[in-house]
């Protein structure tokens, strides 16, 4: 009997003590002690290098155009281990390299203060705190140590949340507003790299319906609408819909403004297809308030400050019924690997940024069957480019 209490006195107190045990930290004891990959500083150590990436085409959408963009590349090393992240800028989004440059310089002593990189939602917390905008300068903190953790780990993220990458929906390519013959090739060309296309709308009627009727000229792919606000009358809007409903159409993004809640969900109430929350929707706070007026949210790592917010926004979603879309801006593999690490819990995947452009400086993800299909690799299964030519640096 007293054997019997003393044994399951101690197997409490093992189940207890596993309980409390954070399970990075023994993967992290083991995976050196066996590996014997020497040990470097104990120490989150930042550094950053600017990256302008160039477009392979100029890229159009309701209310601009543009052939590159500004992005600075983070690295964060801990014990000899590395991890990359990235902030990709696009001028709407109202940051710079200049201004990433400022806030990464303010996050390097911030970051020297945690003695290890496991709490990644502690760190973020006062990485966000430090100001309150430069969502993207914080991403490329969050994507870098989140490739630093699961390299650590030994595993991709996706498989330390529990995600089946053959959940992962068709990836759609984006065909911006062009001539009616550019229109064709970039149809013909979207529809062999992805199973489905996306096209910028919300100019003029006859404009937006030319797109549509020139693409279905060559393909039968099924269409993603984003209107990037550009409808702004909600009978319009409706008109439209009905019409796109006929055209094997099967989603609309951003119909109107951002701040027309009202119409956007008098429009959701009444549309056939799913009304998608892109520029309402940029962080975890407005998930909530989206809820009722948006069938669901377009989650974008640049907005959202990366992937530990977006984890959250995942589950804050599917605990209110609303449908997810990861999305992307012109970004390198970098942030493309982090976002496909969401992809398998997302409807629809919009990760074609990194397709763009011409000068990408790392690989990762693969493209199989359509579908962007993040690698089973630790980390982000990151592999620098050779001849990327990236000098990493910092100052305070
Ligand atoms: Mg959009």
């Amino acid at each position: 009997m007293t054997d019997r209490r003393t044994f399951l006195k101690s197997a409490g107190l093992l189940t207890a003590a596993a309980a409390v045990i954070n399970p990075a930290q023994i993967f992290a004891r083991n995976n050196r002690s066996e590996s014997g990959k020497p040990q470097g500083k104990k120490e989150l150590e930042l550094e950053w290098c600017p990256f302008m990436a160039k477009m392979k085409h100029v890229f159009t959408i309701a209310n601009s155009s543009r052939s590159t963009t500004p992005i600075v590349l983070t690295k964060i090393t801990y014990d000899g281990y590395t991890g990359y992240g990235e902030a990709a800028m696009p001028p709407y989004l109202g940051e710079s390299i200049a201004s990433a440059t400022e806030f990464l310089k303010k996050a390097r002593p911030v970051l020297k203060k945690f003695s290890s990189p496991f709490m990644i939602g502690e760190i973020m917390a006062e990485i966000d705190a430090i100001t309150t905008y430069n969502a993207a300068a914080k991403a490329s903190i969050d994507i870098a140590l989140h490739d630093l953790v699961g390299n650590i780990f030994g595993q991709p993220w996706w498989k330390i949340w529990g995600f089946d990458p053959k959940n992962c929906p068709d990836n759609s390519f984006t065909v911006g507003l062009a001539s009616k013959e550019e229109v064709k090739v970039k149809a013909k060309e979207a529809a062999a790299e992805g199973h489905l296309i996306k096209v910028k709308l919300g100019r003029t009627e006859e404009q937006d319906k030319m797109m549509i009727n020139t693409i279905r000229e060559v393909t039968d792919t099924p269409i993603c609408i984003d209107a990037n606000q550009g409808w702004k009358d909600k009978y319009y809007a409706l008109d439209m819909i009905n019409w796109l409903n006929t055209k094997n159409v099967n989603m609309i993004e951003q119909p109107m403004p951002k701040y027309a809640l009202e119409e956007t969900g008098w429009l959701t109430e009444r549309s056939p297809l799913p009304i998608m929350a892109d520029e309402s929707c940029q962080r975890l706070t407005d998930v909530r308030r989206l809820h009722g007026y948006f069938s669901g949210i377009n989650i974008k790592l640049m907005k959202c400050t990366g992937l530990h917010e977006a984890r959250e926004m995942v589950s804050l979603a599917q605990a209110l019924h609303m449908r997810l879309m990861i999305g992307c801006m012109t970004e390198t593999s970098v942030a493309i690997a982090a976002g496909a690490q969401i992809a398998p819990v997302c409807e629809w995947t919009d990760l074609d940024g990194n397709w763009l452009i011409a000068n990408d400086c790392f690989t990762s993800s693969k493209v199989i069957d359509g579908k962007v299909i993040a690698k089973d690799a630790p980390g982000l299964g990151l592999t620098m480019n050779k001849g990327a030519d990236l000098k990493f640096a910092s100052e305070e």
